[in-house]
């Protein structure tokens, strides 16, 4: 077993992570990223991307997790190959244990392990991921320019990427398994006011169906779910709006979290309810979601993680 002790160990690799490894590093604070599972994070799954401001032309989502991981490595981070499985925060400093055996004695953390979209799980939804199926509206809608996309889903989400996809499609479908939404009121009323908009009631998405040349979506399968039957619709892209999960299990007990598991974060700051203990990005987000928000946060995070440091050096003079 191995010890290390850093002044900042970021823990995730998305917008939000290699955002607050450039700062931290440009602190000279030396700070080290965990990189996780899914390197690059989210947007490592989606596919053409328009709204990263700084790119007139359309870039891809792994290529700009490329370029942030190397913009992290070049002005002097540590990336490191790991995955921590357990953290104990009543100890000072932090400490996070890495499934390869390393123990991270963390002077301060900036947790931006992110959030993943709740997807149905069918194995036609997973084929045509990114190809007419996504589970963003602000990403993808623009793709669907006089096109015809469904939407799945009864929440906040589910009614408020229908209600954006107007701004493209000729028609907006929202398929809901149940025959009321759990969306605000507010929202309700100006779906149900919007002519471009059709709701199917009690039904369930069953096939996303397409073609593979090139590979794209044609329509879809709904299942009544009173009647088992089976309908046939032609649709061009498919939204899937079911919920967000964050990636939070590792710290439940540990950090103050909201009832849907995201970490709360103080107001206008990164600082969790533990000293030294920072969350940025998408990890502490249930509203934006947005690379760019997730990066802003990420930097947010660095700020506030040097002036902690800064602090107790501070005290550490006094005391002397
Ligand atoms: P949500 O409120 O949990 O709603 C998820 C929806 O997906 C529900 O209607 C649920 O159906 C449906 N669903 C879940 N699993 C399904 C499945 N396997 N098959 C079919 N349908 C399924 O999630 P959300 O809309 O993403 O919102 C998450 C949180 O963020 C909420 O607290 C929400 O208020 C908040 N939020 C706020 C805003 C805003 O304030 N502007 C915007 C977005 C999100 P049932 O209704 O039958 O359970």
């Amino acid at each position: 077993m191995a010890n290390r002790h850093d002044r900042l160990v970021i823990i995730g690799s998305g917008p939000a992570g290699y955002t607050a490894a450039i700062y931290a590093a440009r602190a000279m604070l030396r700070p080290v990223l965990i990189e996780g599972i899914q390197p690059g994070g989210q947007l490592t799954i989606t596919t053409d991307v328009e709204n990263y401001p700084g790119f007139a032309e359309t870039i891809q989502g792994p290529w700009l997790m490329e370029q942030m991981r190397a913009q992290a490595l070049h002005v002097g981070a540590e990336i490191v190959q790991d995955h921590i499985s357990s953290v104990d925060f009543s100890r000072r400093p932090p400490v996070l244990h890495g499934d390869a055996g390393m123990t991270y004695n963390a002077e301060t953390v900036i947790i931006c392990t992110g959030a993943q979209a709740r997807w149905l799980g069918l194995d036609s939804e997973h084929k045509y991921q990114g190809y007419g199926v996504s589970a963003c509206a602000t990403c993808d809608g623009f793709f669907y320019k006089g096109k015809d996309v469904l939407v799945v889903g009864g929440g906040n989400t589910a009614v408020e990427e229908a209600l954006f996809l107007t701004n493209f499609a000729r028609t907006v479908t929202i398929v809901h398994r149940r025959s009321a939404f759990r969306a605000e009121k507010i929202l309700q009323r100006r779906l149900f006011s919007n002519p471009k908009i059709k709701v199917i009631w009690n039904a369930a998405l069953d096939e996303v169906i397409g073609s593979e040349n090139p590979k794209s979506v044609t329509g879809v399968k709904l299942r009544d779910v009173k009647t088992g039957g089976l309908t046939e619709i032609p649709v061009d892209g498919v939204f899937i709006a079911i919920g967000h999960e964050p990636a939070t299990a590792l710290f439940k007990g540990h950090l103050d979290m909201t009832p849907g598991g995201y970490i709360v974060t103080a107001a206008k700051s990164a600082a969790t309810n533990v000293a030294g203990v920072f969350a940025a990005g998408d990890v502490t987000d249930d509203i934006y979601r947005q690379a760019v928000t997730a990066a802003g946060m990420g930097c947010m995070a660095a700020l506030d993680a040097e002036r902690y440091l800064a602090s107790l050096e501070t005290l550490a003079q006094a005391a002397e």
